[in-house]
């Protein structure tokens, strides 16, 4: 048993038409956390979640859900997570009230214990309470999803690209609820296509794409490597090799005359740098600079060049 909030071993998942979404992926998200899971579009995120949330039938691999296996324990772990799918499905005749009551009921919660009117008044959506949920904007939608995840008050809450579509003060008012959520001990795990949103919100993330695990990370030590920084520098005559110094990260041959330099941000600047391509014999007659971010490093780990 995992003390994890969600372990993962090796999962695998190959749909019937023989696509592989899921190559052997493995990875924990600590419990307390929110958790972010980044990768581009087709990656595998949703086949990820939709294998937690008992929709998609795994091919291989272990998961487990607040040390519940999920073929072994199937109801404690489909009891310990609520899930927020990226697909808005709705019943445009329930109120968002009959929703909830109905969510409540599939979880055979008593109705002495149920949170409807709360869970309404958390999301923002309390006077809407018995309004028809095909009269609800796409950002109401969302919100009424995340009430109705939460319905069972699982530990572990995943909201699968919660804010594709939302607009900024809504997305704002969904990002502060997860907070509140997690303050009050639930694990979250979001994916997101925004890195800044992930840079913002994530205690750790983990990267996927093409169905494969390439980084799994504290953000503060995925947003270290956006310390790094590049110059490209053109120099006076052809280079036979390229020049070494212990401030560059990495240096390579762009052309017969220039080369592109990475250092750190907090051990040199650009002046440094070139202090020492001149110091190598070269006279520099052109530079340009590129400031690196947390987008510059998911490129770079989810470029195909990287992945092959
Ligand atoms: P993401 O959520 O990261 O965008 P998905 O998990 O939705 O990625 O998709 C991963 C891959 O699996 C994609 O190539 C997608 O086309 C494929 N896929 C997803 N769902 C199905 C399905 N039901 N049948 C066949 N292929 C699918
Ligand atoms: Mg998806």
């Amino acid at each position: 048993m995992s003390d994890a909030a969600i372990s993962i071993q090796n999962l695998q998942k190959t749909y019937a038409g023989g696509k592989t979404a899921l190559h052997g992926v493995s990875f924990d998200v600590p419990r307390g956390q929110i958790f972010g899971l980044l990768g581009p579009n087709g990656a595998g995120k949703s086949t990820l979640i939709n294998i937690l949330a008992g929709l998609v039938n795994k091919t291989g691999g272990k998961a487990s859900i607040w040390g519940f296996d999920i073929d072994e324990h199937p109801r404690n772990a489909k009891r310990s997570i609520g899930i927020v799918p990226q697909e808005i499905l709705f019943d445009p005749f329930f109120t968002p009230k009959e929703a909830l009551e109905i969510q409540a009921g599939l979880y055979g919660i008593p109705r002495a214990e149920r949170r409807t009117m709360e869970l309404l008044r958390a999301v923002h959506l309390e006077d809407k309470a018995d309004a028809y949920a095909r009269t609800l904007s796409g950002g109401m939608k969302r919100r009424l999803l995340v009430a109705k995840a939460m319905v069972h008050t699982p530990p572990v809450l995943v909201l699968d690209e919660p804010t594709a579509g939302v607009d900024i003060e809504l997305r704002q008012q969904l990002w502060a609820y997860v907070r509140q959520l997690n303050e009050q001990g639930v694990t979250v795990v979001l994916t997101t296509h925004y890195l800044e949103e992930a840079q913002e919100l994530c205690d750790r993330i983990a990267i996927i794409n093409h169905g494969r695990l390439i980084a799994n990370e504290p953000t503060a030590s995925l947003l270290s490597k956006a310390q790094e920084k590049v110059v490209e520098v053109t120099v006076d005559r052809d280079l036979a090799a390229v020049p070494q110094s212990p401030l560059f990260e990495k240096a390579e041959l762009k052309g017969e005359r220039v080369i592109a330099i990475t250092y750190q941000k907090d051990r040199a600047n650009a002046g440094d740098v070139l202090a020492a391509v001149s110091a190598a014999g070269f006279g520099v007659v052109d530079v340009s600079t590129r400031e690196a971010d947390l987008e510059d490093v998911f490129l770079s780990l989810t470029s195909d060049r990287a992945a092959a």
